[in-house]
């Protein structure tokens, strides 16, 4: 196994860094013949790349190219890249994920004869993008070939493993707060398998009122988690202190578990450290209403379900692969401190970036300035490791109690309020937790639940319970229309299927989608739109903040508290503006802050009101020692 202290903030410096052959191919594929910027995309494999990449941004471990899914006999001068790549890598001291796609291919030479797709209810084989298509996890042919490719890259030099896509199928889609399509793959091999295993047929129709369609979401997720243990069992059975890390998509803003199969706690187990992608790179936008693109509820709401001691990293887009030019450094720099703040890393995004003409990456001359404000960051982060890792736990007084397994089976009803009132708190500078365990109530006074059902048994006296789905501001949706009426249901479904299956089709209808900015309908969430103001009053007013440590700012700022050690307390705050502010942090009288950030002075400050002035750039750290 390896060193624990391995995977911390400041040492683990993880960068996705898709290129060589291999990506340009893909991107040529994926995004219907752009233009690819090839030898910025072949330099990254090449000395001056690598030298760049660790030297200059300071990166670690890199996310290397191994296998995209293309036939063996396209794909062979892409692991021969990966191999040349990795030894320039490790020239310089940096370790190697290879990267392997692990639920699709490419559906072209020999892999045309292959018998291992998924297919739909109807028997038709399930896009992923552009030419390519899904495959089966329950396919003996596509999980040795996997296997195959394990081996492979492991005795190219492969320190880790990184699974691509841990998607099981069919994926349903959410329109009109409803679930069309159906789940998963229907192939002979499943439907005998599910047969054999339960005694029941694959349902179709994703009623999430019904049983057996539960058992059914479970049953897939429950064999695909067993397939990549065995895929991890058999990389560690050929070298023990191979890292397994996988793409743990988007867990907390979207239900993974019914879309994709994807169960993030039982996942998180198999993995040596773990990595979120999803679309939220901070941003503050001042439009009406205001939206607050976060990570915050993702990490918070991702941590509590993390075995003790496992790192979690995190890979935000904004619009979206291919279409995103590299991100400011503010953004990039907002990112990293964000995640640090929060008890986590930042997994670098270097790759598939658009400029407007071509894909490139972020190692081309022309972002010399974010390369340059990546590398000190980092080495920030790495001279100041000590402070994140005396951290012992989060602390705040208000909690969330999470919903468990209701909130993905009455999403359209819990998750919208389960969001806002996280938004609403974060927004307005108040600590909050998520609480996975009515035990773990320490320091808590108000708890806030969102279903009726959610009743703790034993609670401490002095814990006031908020019960958000009574609030009067608020107005829970009621089922969908197309519930009831299966048959319409059934009419959407297909409309839907057709729209997506020609978006990833044809070239014109693809441009036309785009330019609609259809693709966001399926990447973007709603929920970091902020509240109505008189939702927000509504919770804030049913709130104690009396001592409470919080922040008082024109602009959000997010603060998290942790304990350290020796009982002191870190407030990390990150300024979610674009430009400096002048905040108020409120505290305890007579107490002796040491104010740390990347981008000041050190400075010592002692409180005699109850509240510091404090002007915050992007991110500082306040360290009030046990008295
Ligand atoms: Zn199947």
């Amino acid at each position: 196994m390896h060193n624990s202290t391995d995977f911390r903030i400041g040492n683990y410096r993880p960068i996705y860094l898709w290129a060589g052959p291999g990506t340009i191919r893909m991107n040529k594929l994926k995004f219907m013949q752009v233009d690819v910027d090839e030898n910025v995309h072949q330099e990254a494999h090449q000395f001056t790349g690598a030298a760049l990449v660790v030297n200059d941004l300071y990166q670690n471990w890199i996310h290397l190219t191994y296998s995209w899914g293309f036939p063996p006999e396209i794909e062979q001068e892409d692991w021969q890249s990966f191999e040349n790549a990795t030894c320039e890598y490790h020239k310089l001291g940096a370790k190697v994920f290879a990267y392997i796609q692990s639920s699709n291919c490419v559906y072209s030479g020999s892999f045309k004869d292959k018998n291992w797709y998924a297919i739909t209810p109807k028997g038709k084989k399930v896009y992923y993008y552009t030419g390519r298509y899904m495959t089966c996890f329950q396919n003996n042919g596509w999980i040795n070939y996997l296997k195959e490719r394990i081996q492979d890259a492991i005795s190219r030099g492969a320190d880790g493993i990184f699974f691509d896509n841990l998607w099981y199928g069919l994926q349903p889609n959410a329109l009109f707060r409803t679930w069309l399509g159906a789940a998963g793959c229907y192939c002979t091999a499943c439907q005998e398998k599910y047969y054999q295993e339960t005694g029941k047929r694959m349902p179709t129709l994703m009623d999430l009122q019904k049983k057996e369609v539960l058992d059914y979401i479970e049953w897939r997720s429950q064999s695909m988690t067993q397939v990549i243990q065995q895929l991890s069992d058999f990389a560690r059975s050929l070298k023990s202190d191979v890292i397994i890390s996988a793409n743990d998509y988007d867990p907390v803003m979207r239900p993974v578990k019914l879309i994709f199969g994807i169960d993030f706690p039982s996942l998180a187990k198999i993995q040596d450290v773990t990595m979120i992608e999803n679309f939220a790179l901070p941003k503050w936008e001042e439009s009406q209403p205001k939206i607050l693109v976060n990570n915050t509820l993702t990490v918070r709401n991702t941590q509590p379900y993390l075995p003790h001691q496992k790192h979690l990293s995190v890979l935000s887009y904004d619009a979206g692969i291919g279409f995103d030019p590299v991100y400011p450094s503010r953004r990039i720099l907002t990112g990293m401190a964000e995640a640090a703040a929060l008890g986590c890393s930042m997994t670098t995004k270097g790759t598939e970036y658009h400029d407007g003409k071509k894909m490139t990456l972020l190692t081309a001359p022309e972002y010399g300035e974010q390369q340059k404000a990546i590398g000190n960051l980092h080495h920030w982060l790495q001279d100041h490791q000590s402070i994140y890792q005396s951290q012992t736990k989060r602390v705040a007084s208000v909690g969330f109690l999470h919903p468990g397994d209701p909130l993905w089976q009455n999403w359209f009803q819990i998750a919208p309020l389960y969001f806002a009132c996280q938004q609403t708190l974060l927004a307005a500078g108040i600590p909050w937790r998520t609480i996975t365990d009515d035990k773990d109530l320490d320091e808590i006074r108000h708890l806030i639940v969102f279903e009726n059902l959610q009743q703790p048994e034993k609670l401490p006296h002095e814990l006031s319970i908020i019960k958000a789905y009574e609030f009067s501001s608020w107005k829970t949706f009621s089922q969908s229309f197309f519930d009831h009426h299966p048959g319409l249901k059934n009419i959407l479904s297909e409309i839907a299927d057709n729209l997506i299956r020609g978006y990833h089709a044809n070239k014109s209808l693809r441009k036309l989608m785009d330019w609609m900015g259809m693709s966001k309908l399926v990447t973007h969430t709603p929920f970091f739109t902020l509240p109505p103001q008189e939702f927000q009053n509504e919770l804030l007013n049913k709130i104690d903040l009396q001592k409470v440590i919080r922040v008082i700012s024109e602009h959000p700022v997010l603060i998290d508290v942790w304990k350290n050690k020796s009982d002191g307390l870190h407030i990390h705050l990150v300024n979610y503006h674009a430009q400096k502010q002048v905040i108020k942090l409120k505290i305890p009288d007579n107490s002796i802050l040491t104010v740390i950030s990347p981008d000041q002075q050190t400075q010592e400050m002692q409180i005699t009101s109850d509240t510091a002035m404090l002007e915050l750039d992007l991110y500082s750290i306040c360290l009030l020692e046990n008295k």
